[in-house]
C-alpha cells in the first residue's frame, strides 16, 4: 500500500473557538481508512457538552464577534483566501479524502478538492452581492427589505462527499454572515478539520467556524436540539432528515435537507448508445456508488437495452479497483464494513427477487483487504422490485426496461425520491419535454453527474428541500427584513 506523502496522521481534536481541544470525557475513535480495513488515527469524538461549547462560541462569534458585522466584501476576500488555501493544501486534502472516505486520489485531487476551493470562491463572491430590495407598497411609506444572516447554523454531513457537501453549506452560510458548528460524519472527519484550519489560518476569526466530529446519535442530535442554534442544514438519509425535521419543529429551527435518491437514468433508443453507456456507468460507479444522486435505475428501451448493457459490462470491467493512493485506481472500497455489508444484502435482494445479475454482485477480495465490491449490474429488473426503490448506495446499478416515453416517465417518476434524473435522446423535442416531465432537482440530458457553483442542487418530494448552491442556497442562509417608513 502507498503511504501518504502529504497528510498528517497525528490524532485529531475538535476545533472549538480556534482551538483545537480534547472531547470534555476524553473519549476518542479510530477512523479506518476502507481499503485497508486499518485504523488512519485516533479523532476526539464531541458529545453533548462539547456540542454545547461549539454552539456557545459560535452564538459569542454572531451576537458580538466581527463576522456579521464586517464589511461584506472583507467576508468574500477572506472566503477567497480560504479557498487559496485550499488550492495551496489540495495534495494533502486529496489525501486525507482518499484514505478517509476511499475515494480513488485521481478523483480527490482532481473533482472534490478543487470543487470544494471553487465553491467557496463562488460565495466569497456571493458576500457583497447579497441585497435587499425597495418595495412599491402604498403611496405614504418607504419600503424596503433587508437580508441578514439567519444566525448560528448547525450542518450534518454524511461521510460520501465530506469535504464537498461540508463546503456547499459553509460556502453560502459564511458568505451570508452567518457562524457555524459543522458535525462531519464519525466516519469521515479529516478533511473538513483541516479546512477548519485553515479557515482560522486565512484570517476568519475564532468561533465562526467549528468543526466536532461525532455521533450522530449524541453529538449530531445535541447540535439539533440545542437552543442556540438557529438553523439546521443536513444532508444524508431520509430517516434521519426525518427525524431531524420533527426534533426542528420543538425550537422553531429552520431547515434545510438534502436526502436520498434512486435516480433514473433514462436511455431512449434513439440516443448516442456509446454515450450513454458512459454515462450510465459513471452515472451509478461514480464514487463507488456512494453518490445521493447516484444514476441507480437505468431505465432503457427495450430494443437497445441487450447492446446498452454490453456497452456498460465493457466499461465497468475497466474500472481498476485498489488502493485509493494510487494514481490508477477508479474504484475505490465502501465507506465501511456495514456499508459494504447493506451492499451485499441488497445484491442477495436483487437476486431472490428475480433480477438477473449480468455483472459482479460481489466482494472484490484481489483488490485488497477493505471494503471492495465489484462493479455489478442487474438486468431485466422491474420498478417494483426492492432493488428499484431503495437506495442501495454502492455500486450496483438496476436496469429496468420499457417500451414507450409514457411508460419511461411513469417509471421513472415511480420512486417516493425526485433527487436527479439522465436523459439520453438525440431528439431535442423528447430531451425538452421529458426534462419538463421528470419529478428531479436536476435533469441531466446526455450528460450525468455534472455540478457547477452556480447551478442549484436539491430535491424534490423525500429527497428533501431547500437547495445548494447557486444563489439559491443563499435562501437558506438569509431571513428577510420589511422596514416600512412612514412618509404620510
Ligand atoms: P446518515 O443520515 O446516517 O448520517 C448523516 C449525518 O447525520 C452524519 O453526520 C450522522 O452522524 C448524522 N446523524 C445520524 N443520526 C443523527 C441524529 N439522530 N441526529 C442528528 N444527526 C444524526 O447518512 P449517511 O449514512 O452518513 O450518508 C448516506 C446518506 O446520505 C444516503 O442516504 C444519501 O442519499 C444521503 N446523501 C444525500 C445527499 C443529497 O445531497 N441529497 C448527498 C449525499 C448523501
Amino acid at each position: 500500500m502507498i503511504a501518504p506523502a502529504h497528510a498528517d496522521l497525528s490524532p485529531r481534536r475538535l476545533l472549538i473557538d480556534g482551538k483545537p481541544v480534547a472531547a470534555r470525557d476524553g473519549r476518542t475513535s479510530p477512523t479506518v481508512n476502507p481499503a485497508t480495513a486499518e485504523p488512519i488515527c485516533e479523532v476526539a469524538q464531541a458529545d453533548v457538552a462539547d456540542v454545547d461549547l461549539a454552539v456557545r462560541a459560535a452564538r459569542r462569534a454572531f451576537d458580538e464577534g466581527p463576522w456579521p458585522r464586517m464589511n461584506a466584501g472583507e467576508r468574500g476576500r477572506l472566503l477567497h483566501r480560504l479557498a487559496d488555501l485550499m488550492i495551496g493544501h489540495a495534495d494533502e486534502l486529496a489525501e486525507l479524502e482518499a484514505i478517509d472516505a476511499g475515494k480513488p486520489i485521481t478523483e480527490a485531487r482532481h473533482v472534490d478538492v478543487p470543487f470544494s476551493a471553487e465553491v467557496i470562491e463562488y460565495y466569497g463572491g456571493w458576500a457583497s452581492k447579497i441585497t435587499g430590495e425597495t418595495l412599491p407598497a402604498r403611496d405614504e411609506s418607504f419600503v424596503y427589505s433587508l437580508r441578514e444572516p439567519v444566525g448560528v447554523v448547525g450542518a450534518i454531513v454524511p461521510w460520501n462527499f465530506p469535504l464537498l457537501l461540508a463546503v456547499w453549506k459553509v460556502g453560502p452560510a459564511l458568505a451570508a454572515g452567518c457562524t457555524m458548528v459543522v458535525k462531519p460524519s464519525e466516519t469521515t472527519p479529516l478533511s473538513m478539520l483541516r479546512v477548519g484550519e485553515l479557515a482560522l489560518a486565512a484570517g476568519v476569526p475564532p468561533g465562526v467556524l467549528n468543526v466536532v466530529p461525532g455521533p450522530g446519535s449524541s453529538a449530531g442530535d445535541a447540535l439539533v436540539r440545542h437552543p442556540g442554534v438557529d438553523k439546521i442544514a443536513f444532508t444524508g438519509s431520509t430517516a434521519v432528515g426525518q427525524e431531524i425535521m420533527r426534533r426542528c419543529a420543538d425550537t422553531v429551527k429552520r431547515v434545510t435537507l438534502e436526502l436520498g435518491g434512486k435516480s433514473p437514468n433514462v436511455v431512449f433508443a434513439d440516443a448516442d448508445l456509446d454515450a450513454a453507456a458512459r454515462g450510465a456507468v459513471a452515472g451509478i460507479f461514480y464514487n463507488k456508488g456512494e453518490v445521493c444522486a447516484a444514476g441507480s435505475r437505468i431505465l432503457v428501451e427495450r430494443e437497445v437495452a441487450g447492446e446498452l448493457i454490453e456497452r456498460m459490462k465493457a466499461r465497468a470491467a475497466k474500472l481498476t479497483q485498489g488502493d485509493t493512493l494510487d494514481p490508477k485506481t477508479r474504484l475505490g472500497p465502501q465507506v465501511s464494513q456495514a456499508q459494504l455489508n447493506k451492499v451485499l444484502g441488497w445484491v442477495a435482494r436483487g437476486r431472490a427477487e428475480g433480477a438477473k445479475l449480468v455483472l459482479g454482485g460481489e466482494r472484490n477480495a484481489e483488490a485488497g483487504p477493505g471494503y471492495f465490491v465489484r462493479p455489478t449490474i442487474f438486468a431485466d429488473a422491474t420498478n417494483e422490485m426492492a432493488i428499484a426503490q431503495e437506495e442501495i448506495f454502492g455500486p450496483v446499478a438496476t436496469v429496468i426496461p420499457f417500451d414507450d416515453l409514457d411508460q419511461a416517465l411513469a417509471r421513472a417518476n415511480g420512486t417516493r425520491y425526485g433527487l436527479a434524473a439522465g436523459v439520453w435522446t438525440r431528439d431535442v423535442k423528447k430531451a425538452h419535454r421529458v426534462a419538463r416531465a421528470l419529478q428531479a432537482g436536476t435533469v441531466w440530458v446526455n450528460c450525468y453527474n455534472v455540478y457547477d457553483p452556480a447551478a442549484s442542487f436539491g430535491g424534490f418530494r423525500q429527497s428533501g428541500f431547500g437547495r445548494e448552491l447557486g444563489s439559491a442556497a443563499l435562501e437558506g442562509y438569509t431571513e428577510r427584513k420589511t422596514v416600512w417608513i412612514d412618509l404620510g
